[in-house]
């Protein structure tokens, strides 16, 4: 499966790519500095079905 998706930078609103080990597991939370504010989004990753979504939020 394609390990890269997209987030909406929770400050910025600009897109990031992010890489995605699925071998993780299908529920991940991880912290990932946006490219273009470099603030904090943590990222709540699911993965269903092979397929990759993102919710970003705020860090704290
Ligand atoms: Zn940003």
């Amino acid at each position: 499966m394609d390990s890269y998706a997209t987030f909406t930078c929770a400050y910025c609103g600009e897109e990031n790519e992010v890489f995605v080990e699925p071998e993780a597991g299908n529920k991940q939370t991880i912290t990932e500095d946006c490219s273009v504010c470099c603030r904090p989004n943590v990222l709540h990753i699911t993965i269903v079905n092979n397929e990759i979504f993102i919710e970003s939020e705020f860090e704290g």
